[in-house]
């Protein structure tokens, strides 16, 4: 199986990507993962991207469809599916994974659209938190770990605050985000494979809707 899970910054990717992976097994592929470990590895491709993402703005769709085209080509999506979560966040980029994906005979199965509010995302983006050791997501408010400190998936005790989850740079990353949304959301519309889902409830909850659509695929 092959999935798209997009939304803008905020709206629950990652969340959602951590729970259907567990029961789906698909490979979870997320270009901003890939930029962070490129940067914090200090790559060709990190120094690139460091200064968009640090200002909050896209990274180069040549740049970003060449790392997804040399990931998707490896063995274990043609044997799990891919779950694609933070791109296409462009037309363009659209139009390169439609490419990449028939030259890989891997056609996408179905795009979920996790829609929550724009106003919600400041408040979701800078109470956001992060396990410093397996890179589970946590809320200060809406979702907190079970024992406070503790991670619940893997025991680690060090967290962290995304450098582009600061005020300043939240703004512009939701502006520039929400500009490109609605041509993609019409782009994938238009091939009937675009499945919505109301993100603004508890996780939980959103995770039982995003399976329905799964089952259905
Ligand atoms: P994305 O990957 O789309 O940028 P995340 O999954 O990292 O978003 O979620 C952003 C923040 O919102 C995180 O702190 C997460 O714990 C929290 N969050 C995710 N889903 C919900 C939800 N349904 N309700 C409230 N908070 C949520
Ligand atoms: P994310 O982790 O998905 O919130 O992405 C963090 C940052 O990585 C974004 O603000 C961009 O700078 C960059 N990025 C991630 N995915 C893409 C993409 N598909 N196109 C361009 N830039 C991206």
């Amino acid at each position: 199986m092959n999935l798209l899970l997009m939304g803008l910054p905020g709206a629950g990717k990652g969340t959602q990507a951590e729970r259907i992976v567990n029961d789906f097994k698909v490979v979870h592929i997320s270009t901003g993962d890939m930029f962070r470990e490129a940067m914090a590895e200090k790559t060709e491709i990190g120094m690139k991207a460091k200064s968009f993402m640090d200002n909050g703005e896209l990274v180069p769709d040549e740049v970003t469809s060449a790392i997804v085209k040399e990931r998707l080509a490896k063995e274990d999506v043609k044997k799990s599916g891919y779950m694609l979560d933070g791109f296409p966040r462009t037309i363009a980029q659209a139009e390169s994974l439609d490419e990449i994906s028939s030259d890989l005979n891997q056609p996408i199965d179905g795009v979920i659209y996790i829609d929550v509010p724009s106003e919600k995302l400041v408040e979701r983006l800078s109470g956001r938190f992060i396990c410093k050791n397996c890179g589970a997501t946590y809320h200060k408010i809406f979702n907190q770990p079970k024992v406070e400190g503790t991670c619940d998936i893997c025991g680690g005790h060090e967290f962290y605050q995304r450098d582009d989850d600061k005020p300043e740079t939240v703004k512009n990353r939701l502006d520039v985000n929400i500009k490109m949304n609605t041509p993609l959301i019409d782009f994938y519309e238009k091939k009937n494979l675009l499945h919505k889902i109301n993100g603004d409830k508890d996780i939980e909850e959103v995770y039982e809707d995003v399976k329905k659509v799964i089952k259905g695929l």
